[in-house]
């Protein structure tokens, strides 16, 4: 029969078929139609998707949320304030301006909720339970989850999550490296020990090679008298000392008083002058780099480097997405980073970043702390002892997380695309990372040391005033055993014990 709500049927047990149903929702102008329901058809919603997100954002208007969060600078910190403050006037911090940006734009109020556990959300996978702000919104004890909450697997396969609205990677933070005092003998750096010690046997070989050339070529013996056409004997000006002489001013770049006249002995001139030529030459060219970049000792440059030894002992923080990432990693690095942090006593994991950033100022090198780049970038701006070391390890976002299948997710993942394209996302992240809280209080520090290093102090070349000295000091030993070898000499000759030898005994001296 027909009635009021349609067509009434019932079936041979008096139960009734074939009806249909009005689906309806109490919105702001009352109860609305939104849909059909029959039991052969099912549901059949007849709102648009249009019309259903323009409702859920009505009904996002003056709704209050409840925010689950946890402190963590500079995402959510206490104010600073001598006088007591209560509710979201407590807080300060990137989050507390995303929160409220995105409030602005769709017209809800919130409360601000710390997660009393202080986790940020790990599943137990024995009992299959979650913790900290993921279990807030498993509990409905919260709406939302806005922190530097990671979005992972694990995690979006639970609750629900906006898109990203800042990205980042695991990275390792470190103390600086130790610049290392310069060398005193940092002048012989430029070439390697090996080409030293072929350049000193070249010197030797060259010598000695024109001693043996100067010998044999008979353009190189000369008349001692050129006035005499017919001399007894021929002169050879290159003696052996004389040789060693020749190359080492030619080395030295100054030349000396007598140059070779044969072919022979021409050739190996103009050969060991090229080869000077071109080894001082690079000499020149590789000491100014030398001389002038600060050498800097740091034990570790990557992740590989921390996973090869086990002196420096590295951890993250407890129940965090960077300590799963190592725990499921397939990768074999990870994987021995993973059983060396596990099997490290006194634990190296942390119960928050700011006590791993502690352990690794404390550690004093000994300790390193695997953390989000974003919150590296935050540490080192502040503290200048700090600094990331190495590349990010992974690629990932944070994200608002809501409990599952939330309605109000797209008005959330707008939102905070808005504010990506308006550059909002870009000012509040200069705010906190560059300005805020003692922000780029590291920055003068690397300009002080660059304009420092281009100066070269005594430490850096105190090493050829070293060598001066101690040439000047073997030539005044040297003058001594040859006034006391020519004092002997002279004294066996006369045959007479008189000490010293005076110059003007031997006519050496011309008396006026
Ligand atoms: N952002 C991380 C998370 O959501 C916490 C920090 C970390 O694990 O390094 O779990």
């Amino acid at each position: 029969m027909q009635g009021l709500t349609g067509t009434i049927k019932f079936d041979n047990q008096g139960f009734r078929t074939n009806f249909l149903l009005e689906v309806i929702e109490l919105s702001k102008e009352g109860l609305q139609k939104i849909g059909t329901w029959n039991s052969t058809e099912g549901i059949n919603f007849t709102r648009t998707y249009g019309e259903a997100y323009t409702q859920i954002v009505e009904s996002l208007m003056n709704k209050t949320f409840v925010v689950c969060t946890l402190l963590s600078s500079p995402y959510i910190m206490r104010k600073d304030s001598s006088e007591k403050l209560v509710g979201n006037d407590q807080f300060e911090g990137y989050s507390v301006d995303l929160i409220n940006e995105i409030s602005k734009i769709l017209g809800f109020n919130y409360t601000l909720k710390l997660v009393p556990d202080g986790r940020y959300g790990s599943l137990n996978r024995q009992t299959n339970e979650w913790d900290g702000m993921v279990r807030e919104l498993l509990d409905q004890k919260a709406d939302l989850v806005l922190a530097d909450l990671t979005i992972t697997y694990d995690r979006e396969q639970a609750v629900d999550f906006t898109m990203p609205f800042m990205n980042l990677g695991i990275s390792i933070l470190y103390r600086k490296p130790i610049k290392q005092p310069p060398n005193l003998f940092s002048f012989l750096s430029p070439l390697s020990l090996d080409v030293w010690i072929y350049m000193a046997t070249a010197y030797i070989g060259v010598s000695l090679l024109l001693f043996i050339l100067a010998r044999f070529t008979p353009y190189e013996w000369q008349n001692p008298h050129p006035c005499n056409p017919d001399p007894e004997q021929l002169e050879n000006q290159f003696s052996l000392v004389n040789c060693l002489w020749f190359a080492i001013g030619s080395l030295m770049q100054q030349g000396c008083d007598f140059l070779p006249k044969a072919v022979s002995t021409r050739m190996v001139a103009g050969m060991w002058w090229f080869f000077t030529l071109i080894m001082i030459s690079s000499y020149t060219a590789n000491l100014a780099a030398f001389l002038t970049v600060e050498r800097m000792d740091s034990p570790i440059e990557s992740a590989e480097d921390l996973a090869k030894q086990t002196k420096i002992k590295y951890g993250a923080l407890k129940g965090g997405s960077t300590v799963a990432f190592f725990r499921d990693s397939n990768i074999s690095t990870y994987q021995r980073m993973w059983s060396f942090m596990e099997a490290t006593r006194p634990s190296v994991f942390t119960d928050s970043n700011s006590e791993g950033v502690e352990r690794v100022i404390k550690g004093k090198g000994n300790y390193a702390f695997l953390m989000e780049s974003t919150s590296i970038e935050y540490v080192v701006e502040r503290n200048c002892d700090l600094t990331q070391v190495g590349g990010l390890l992974d690629s990932k976002g944070y994200g608002i997380a809501m409990p599952p299948n939330s309605p109000y997710r797209t008005a959330l993942s707008g939102a905070v695309l808005k504010l990506q394209e308006e550059g909002r996302l870009h000012i509040l992240k200069t705010r906190w990372w560059k300005e805020k809280r003692g922000g780029g209080s590291c920055r003068d520090d690397t300009s002080k040391s660059s304009s420092a290093a281009n100066e070269l102090g005594l430490a850096n070349v105190g090493g050829v005033f070293v060598v001066l000295m101690g040439g000047m000091g073997f030539a005044c030993v040297i003058a001594v055993c040859e006034f006391i070898w020519k004092s002997r000499k002279v004294a066996v000759e006369e045959r007479v014990n008189k000490l010293p030898f005076s110059y003007k005994d031997h006519n050496l001296v011309k008396d006026n």
